[in-house]
C-alpha cells in the first residue's frame, strides 16, 4: 500500500510527486507515456520561469528526472479506473493493480469529440474498459471503436467472451486481430436505444449491438472514478485542490485553465501538501 498515488506524468503529476517525496511520504506515479505528450510537443517554452527557452522535452526530461532522483516510484500503465477501498483506493491499470491511501489526479485535457448518444448510455451499454466491463457482455454482441491501437489489445479480449464483436478501427489499422471480430469500416455517427444500447449508427450502415466499447487517447476523470464531481468536463477542486471525493485531489490541465506549466506544477505541489495532511488526519482516527 503506497501512501499517494498520482495519475498521471506530466508537470502537474511530477511537482506532485516531488513534493510528496519530500515530505517522506511512500509516492508511486502511474503514466501511460515515458513524457507528457503535451509538453514533448512544445518546442519552445518561453513563460516557465527562469528557465526561458527551454524546449519541452528537455523541460519533461529535467522534472521526471527530479521525481526520481528522490525516490518516486515509476510505472508505465494506464489507468482504468478508481475504486475506494477500505480507507484508501485500488487503482486498476492495464497491467497492474495498485493500493494507495490517498490519490491526485493529474491527467491533462481529453482532446477527442463525443459520439451523439455516447454519454447518454455510459453504464447502460457503453463503456470504456472492456477488461472491467466485457463480462457483462458475456453471449452478446458488441462494437469496439478503437481510436489508438491498444485498442486492439481490448477487442481481442472481447472476442474471448462476446458472440459477436466488430470492430472499427479510426487511425490506419495494421494490426491482426482474432478471426472471431469483424472488422467495420466506416466511422462512429451515433448510438441509439431506448432503455439500453441498441444500435451503432455508422457511416458505413447500422450495426444491432448490446454494446459499445471506446478507446481513445484519454478519458474524461469521471469515468475513471464514480462520483466525481465535474463541470464541462474539468474536475472541480477547492483551493486545496481536494475533488468532492475525500483523499482524492486532481491538479494542472484537468482542473481548467490557464492550460499552462506553470500553473501545473503550482497545482500539484499544493494537492501534495494537502494529501499529506490528509494522511495524517486518517492516521489520527
Ligand atoms: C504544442 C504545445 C505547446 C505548449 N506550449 C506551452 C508553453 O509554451 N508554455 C506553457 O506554459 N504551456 C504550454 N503548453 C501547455 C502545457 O504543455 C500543459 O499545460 C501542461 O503539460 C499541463 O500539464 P499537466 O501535468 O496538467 O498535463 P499533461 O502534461 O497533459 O500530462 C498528463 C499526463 O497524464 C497521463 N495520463 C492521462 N490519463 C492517464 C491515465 N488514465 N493513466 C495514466 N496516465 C494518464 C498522460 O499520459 C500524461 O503523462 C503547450 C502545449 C502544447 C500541446
Amino acid at each position: 500500500m503506497y501512501d499517494i498515488a498520482v495519475v498521471g506524468g506530466g508537470p502537474a503529476g511530477l511537482s506532485a510527486a516531488v513534493n510528496a517525496r519530500q515530505r517522506n511520504k511512500n509516492v508511486v506515479l502511474i503514466a501511460k507515456e515515458d513524457q507528457s505528450s503535451k509538453l514533448a510537443q512544445a518546442h519552445l517554452i518561453d513563460n516557465y520561469l527562469g528557465m526561458p527557452g527551454i524546449n519541452g522535452p528537455e523541460l519533461a526530461r529535467r522534472m521526471k528526472e527530479h521525481a526520481l532522483a528522490l525516490g518516486t516510484i515509476f510505472h508505465k500503465d494506464e489507468i482504468q479506473s478508481i475504486y475506494r477501498d477500505g480507507q484508501g483506493f485500488t487503482l486498476i491499470g492495464r497491467e497492474n493493480a495498485i493500493q494507495a491511501l490517498a490519490v491526485i489526479l493529474t491527467t491533462g485535457i481529453v482532446l477527442g469529440k463525443e459520439i451523439p448518444g455516447e454519454s447518454d448510455f455510459v453504464g447502460r451499454g457503453v463503456s470504456y474498459c472492456a477488461t472491467c466491463d466485457g463480462m457483462f457482455f458475456k453471449g452478446k454482441t458488441v462494437a469496439m471503436i478503437g481510436y489508438i491501437p491498444e485498442a486492439e489489445m481490448e477487442v481481442n479480449f472481447l472476442a474471448e467472451v462476446c458472440q459477436k464483436v466488430y470492430y472499427l478501427p479510426q487511425y490506419s489499422f495494421k494490426g491482426v486481430l482474432s478471426p472471431k471480430i469483424e472488422i467495420w469500416e466506416g466511422k462512429p455517427v451515433s448510438i441509439l436505444g431506448k432503455e439500453k444500447v441498441e444500435t451503432l449508427r455508422t457511416s458505413n450502415g447500422d450495426l444491432a449491438v448490446d454494446g459499445v466499447f471506446i478507446e481513445r487517447a484519454g478519458r474524461p476523470a469521471d469515468q475513471l472514478i464514480e462520483g466525481l464531481q465535474m463541470v464541462n468536463g474539468l474536475i472541480l477542486t477547492d483551493l486545496e485542490q481536494m475533488t468532492n471525493l475525500s483523499g482524492l485531489f486532481a491538479a494542472g490541465d484537468c482542473t481548467g485553465k490557464p492550460w499552462q506549466i506553470n500553473k501545473a506544477v503550482g497545482q500539484g505541489q499544493i494537492a501534495a501538501l494537502a494529501a499529506v495532511q490528509y494522511l495524517e488526519t486518517i492516521a489520527d482516527t
